[in-house]
């Protein structure tokens, strides 16, 4: 066991008395002072907050005259939980009840005998693991969420109301919108760092401002890590966003009037895939590609038949609402026989790539660009990969092509979400995403509602409900009011208007982050065909909303 000791020049007595008396129980690092020079007591809570937060120790112990201040210093690091403790009773149900890691002593208080035994006492005792105490604890911690925007309760208190509601909405309802997800507290953490401050056109070691150290510190990382990530040889991770990404692709092979092939923006293709109302269709020719009307999936061969004909300078992959697999080897197969350049958009499932439940179109494509924060989980944001070749002009597309400064704190978000993603957990994850669309998909199939293509592969699915007689649109306001979030979507050949659409798009993404396995598909696909079934019926919504709600409680947001 390892603990970690610290104190001012009121508590340096006391300290020397406990590293020895604790030195047949434990592993003691002392981190000063060694004398009574005057300093200030939070530069040592500090000290010893880092090795617990860290994970350095164990625990540990923090003295001043009275272990207020240390307390109060020790507690604004996340994973500490300081106890002040002045009897061996409070420091026992400290360790047991709130699982305090470090223990504060004021050594005017307590005599050194009896500060001795409520530390060895402190650090004897186990964390009661009681459904109740874990509960309270995890409270803590969902407490923290909030106080991480704390400060704007007095700065700013409509800004704070916002987050404050999409906490409160967080918690207690069931997202299923299969473009989202909830990104770690460690994402989060490095989004909203001082990183933001600084300015850094240009790339790490070639930078246009000084004192960009740190930030090209960040930048390597998180393209160190995305290159091993998706074994790619090179990327860029400045892109805002996947809509930049998908630009800077662009940008760097084509000139304007090049033709691009894509999936169909109503059969699942994405706006800057050549939507007419986007920069891409606008600059460039587009000719969409289709499912096929029997299957809803893509026919390689039609594909590869059109392709031949149209001669694009770029066939695009990659879609916002397809359920199956992309067979990347094959769209590779027909991208050498026309002599273009094969593209993947795979923001959708990057994540699933990343954790090995979709085959990786990196080893395939000439580019792949893609969103961090859908199934990748990452912060919002883009990035493209590409083949060695194209490294310059994908860079220099980026900047000075079309973007200034990057957001050096959303890229090191990104370093953080790839180290998360490189973890065996990730898999596990990836694994249990798909698992969980595939029940969900079957449970709410089994209850006569049409899935598109038959099901899934991946994860999300596209529910036809024009086939029960509504639009997505209504679909869709019926399962918000029953505290299930999932969004409107045109089907292939759909009828209805994009506004009003035949279907609803499905994720499991966000649900699977929190916990959720296929029992609680079972119950959430149960609800939305409730739900559906009686669409007018508010008795229902308000059921399901009450019974989704206690779900979503009991997986707490990380
Ligand atoms: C979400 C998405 C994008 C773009 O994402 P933004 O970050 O919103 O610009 C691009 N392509 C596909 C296929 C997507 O699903």
């Amino acid at each position: 066991m390892k603990v970690s000791i610290a104190s001012d020049h009121g508590g340096v007595d006391l300290k020397a008395f406990l590293v020895k008396a604790l030195s047949g129980a434990a592993s003691v690092l002392d981190r000063g002072p060694a004398d009574k020079t005057p300093c200030d007591y939070p530069d040592m809570a500090d000290k010893v907050a880092c090795d617990v937060a860290g994970g350095e120790v164990d625990f540990g112990i923090l003295v001043c005259r009275s272990g207020v201040g240390m307390s109060m210093a020790a507690n604004r690091f996340q994973n500490v939980r300081a106890a002040l403790c002045h009897t061996t009773e409070a420091a026992v149900m400290s360790r047991q009840h709130n699982g305090a890691n470090v223990l504060c002593l004021g050594a005017d208080i307590v005599s050194a005998e009896y500060a001795a035994e409520i530390a060895k006492a402190f650090i004897a005792t186990p964390v009661d693991e009681t459904d109740r105490h874990a509960r309270r604890r995890a409270k803590i911690e969902r407490a923290g969420r909030l106080s991480d925007a704390s400060g704007l309760m007095k700065d700013d208190p409509e800004v704070f109301a916002a987050i404050l509601a999409q906490t409160e909405q967080e918690d207690t309802e069931i997202n299923l919108i299969a473009s989202e997800n909830t990104s770690s507290r460690a994402c989060r953490e490095a989004a909203g760092s001082v990183l933001m401050n600084k300015y850094a056109e240009g790339y790490p070691g070639k930078r246009w401002y000084s004192g960009c150290l740190p930030v090209d510190a960040a930048e390597e990382l998180a393209r160190k890590r995305a290159c091993e990530l998706f074994g790619a040889d090179h990327v860029n991770v400045q892109p805002h966003c996947g809509s930049a990404a998908n630009m800077a692709v662009y940008f760097a092979t084509l000139k304007p009037g090049d033709t691009i092939m894509a999936l169909s923006l109503d059969q699942g293709g994405h706006l800057s895939h050549g939507s007419p109302v986007n920069f891409s269709g606008k600059i460039y020719t587009i000719v969409p590609y289709t499912v096929s009307k029997e299957t809803e999936t893509i026919d390689y061969d039609e594909l590869e038949k059109q392709a031949l004909e149209v001669k694009p300078k770029i066939l695009l992959s990659g879609a916002s609402a397809y359920p199956r697999t992309i067979d990347f080897k094959r769209i590779r197969e027909i991208c050498d026989k026309v002599g273009c350049l094969m593209v993947v958009d795979m923001a959708h499932i990057a994540g699933l790539v990343a954790g090995g439940a979709h085959p990786s179109p990196v080893p395939y494509a000439d580019f792949v660009t893609t969103t961090t924060h859908k199934t990748l989980r990452g912060p919002r944001g883009g990035l493209v990969l590409c083949k060695e070749q194209y490294a310059k002009a994908l860079d220099s597309a980026v900047f000075p092509g079309m973007q200034g400064g990057p957001l050096e704190n959303i890229i090191a978000a990104k370093a953080v979400c790839f180290r998360e993603a490189m973890q065996d957990d990730f898999k596990e994850y990836a694994r249990q995403l798909v698992a969980n669309c595939k029940v969900l998909c079957k449970t709410v199939a089994d209850r006569g509602y049409r899935i598109v293509s038959g099901g899934t592969d991946n994860h999300l699915f596209l529910v036809d409900v024009k086939s029960r007689g509504m639009t997505g649109k209504d679909a869709a306001a019926a399962l918000d009011a029953a505290g299930i979030v999932v969004n409107k979507n045109t089907i292939p050949y759909d009828t209805e208007s994009p506004f009003r659409t035949s279907g609803i798009r499905v994720g499991t993404a966000s649900v699977t982050t929190r916990g959720m396995k296929e029992p609680e598909m079972i119950k959430i696909g149960t609800w939305i065909a409730d739900v559906l079934d009686n669409i007018a019926d508010t008795a229902v919504q308000e059921r399901v909303k009450r019974e989704a709600k206690a779900l979503a409680l009991a997986f707490p947001v990380p």
